[in-house]
């Protein structure tokens, strides 16, 4: 295939402002750490520190937890779902207003492509906002009692900690709702990626929202260890590795805390034979390459109908030779950096697993540039079931093929990992599509499409996938309780 040329069309940075160093934002404002640790947020593409951000210790914890407790019992909690709804439709405006500022910032900070943080992770994030602002007012209304009669109530104080592949994203998933809904919250970052969650920071005061309402305490994971554990946290409401999950669930078991868990996936991504097959390579292209795999619901598995097996590997392997790996500040970059050293690491020894385990590699013929983290768009045949690489997460641009003959083995083999999160179905048959659907043990199922997100459509796990939905109306159960509030 043809490949074109393109004259590089980096976009401008001019349009961020990046703070050599940064505070804790805390009871609305930007206040030292009592500690003196600090570590660096470098940009993954260049190896460029880009600022020096301070790890909140249990002192710091301590003031922000105190501070949405204080807002919770204060201003925030006489409000009423109306003016709440007036703070989140502000909030959402800014961040539109802002969307270069936040994109240029996601990309230097995180490594994805310029295209996806301006036209996915940016406008989700607002939406978000926008959607959850609407609901402020009208949860009395929302089927939200649990048949007790009692109209709901915010929770209290809630902790959140989000990862790194979606950082500003990640966090109007968990901010929006809680503020909905009427609670306060105290986030953690990751500590790869917090430049856009302390923005975000400026943007509550620039909303003039009530101080304490919002508090972000940046950190390592021992971070949100200490705020999970902290006893004046009402709620956890954590995204992440289901390793990380799982020790979270072990340490408030017991504890009155609930929870929600958004975790790991090694989603099926299923072509049978009778589909549109150009339309469905881009689907599976779309599925495991965009934002480098790093996607909890990433198609990393492909389950095509044997009939068509070749074909398919053909016609994908072809379409991965146009994509354009590179700087991801240049607006006709596909893929950017892989987001860290150690998500590198990880991500090369689990492909020399499944290459030791005897599957067949190919990878995309592209240059990788000499600075920063950087991996080409691979693919593995002859994936047996019991190989590493079709049972654990990759969270990288790696895709695991494998093949079925009828529509009972697709299910079996789409269920056979320890996860369920998402799964997608390419077919002509509207009737397969529906019998399939009811047959997968995946919290999102998309037909004839893939990664498709939308703030009302609920999304979350089953099975170590995680428990808890978020979006929709289902999304404000874990932030309300129909019982009495602290
Ligand atoms: P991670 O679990 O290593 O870290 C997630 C967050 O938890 C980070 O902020 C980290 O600092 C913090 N953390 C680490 N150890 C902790 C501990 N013991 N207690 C409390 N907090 C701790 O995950 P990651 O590498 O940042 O992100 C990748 C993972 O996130 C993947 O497994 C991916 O599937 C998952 N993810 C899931 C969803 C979803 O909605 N289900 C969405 C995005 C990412």
């Amino acid at each position: 295939m043809a490949k074109f040329e393109y004259a590089p069309a980096p976009e401008s940075r001019a349009v961020v402002n990046i703070r050599p160093s940064y505070g804790l934002f805390i009871g609305g404002e930007f206040v030292e750490s009592t500690g003196d640790s600090t570590f660096k947020t470098i940009s993954p593409s260049s190896e460029e520190v880009l600022a020096e951000i301070t790890e909140a210790g249990e002192a710091d914890i301590d003031l922000a937890v105190r501070a949405a407790r204080r807002a919770f019992d204060g201003p925030w909690g006489r409000l009423s779902g109306a003016e709440r709804g007036k703070y989140l439709f502000r909030i959402a405006r800014i961040l539109q207003e802002r969307a270069r500022e936040f994109a240029v910032l996601e990309t230097l900070d995180n490594g994805k492509p310029i295209k996806e943080s301006r036209d996915v992770d940016i406008p989700l994030a607002a939406a978000h906002f926008f959607y959850h602002a609407g609901w402020a007012d009208k949860l009395e209304h929302a089927g939200l009692s649990g048949g007790s009669g009692q109209p709901p109530r915010p929770i209290g104080v809630v902790g959140q900690v989000i990862p790194w592949n979606f950082p500003l994203l990640m966090l109007s998933w968990k901010i929006a709702p809680a503020l909905a809904a009427g609670n306060t919250v105290v986030l953690k970052p990751s500590k790869t990626t917090p430049l856009t969650a302390l923005l975000f920071a400026e943007v509550c005061q620039q909303a003039d929202l009530p101080a304490g309402v919002v508090n972000i305490i940046t950190g390592t994971g021992r971070t949100g260890a200490h705020l999970i554990r902290h006893p004046g946290v009402d709620k956890i409401a954590f995204t992440g590795s289901t390793e990380v999950g799982k020790d979270i669930a072990r340490s408030i078991a017991g504890t009155r805390k609930r929870a929600t868990l958004e975790l790991g996936g090694k989603a099926a991504n299923i072509v049978f034979d009778d589909a549109a097959i150009d339309q469905a390579v881009e689907g599976i292209v779309n599925g495991i390459f965009f934002n480098q795999g790093h996607v909890c619901c990433a198609g990393s598995r492909l389950l095509v109908q044997e009939n068509v097996a070749d074909d398919v590997i053909m016609r994908l392997k072809r379409r991965l030779q146009t994509l354009r790996l590179g700087d991801p500040m240049d607006k006709n970059t596909d893929v950017g950096a892989i987001n860290s050293a150690a998500q590198l690491a990880r991500i090369r020894e689990l492909t020399s697993v499944g290459e030791a385990e005897g599957a067949t590699r190919w990878s995309a013929p592209c240059v990788l540039p000499e600075r920063g983290f950087w991996f080409a768009p691979t693919i593995f045949t002859g994936v047996s079931q019991a190989h590493r690489i079709a049972q654990e997460e990759i969270f990288g641009p790696v895709l695991s093929v494998l093949t079925f003959r009828t529509p009972q083995e697709a299910v079996a083999k789409a269920n056979n990992t320890p996860y369920g999160l998402s799964a997608g179905i390419w077919t002509e048959k509207g009737s397969r599509i529906l019998w399939m659907a009811d047959q997968l043990r995946a919290g999102v199922v998309w037909a004839n499409t893939f990664n498709r997100f939308d703030p009302t459509s609920p999304f979350g796990g089953y099975k170590e996938s995680g428990y808890g939905r978020e979006g929709g109306r289902h999304g404000l159960e874990g932030y309300v309780t129909t019982g009495a509030t602290r």
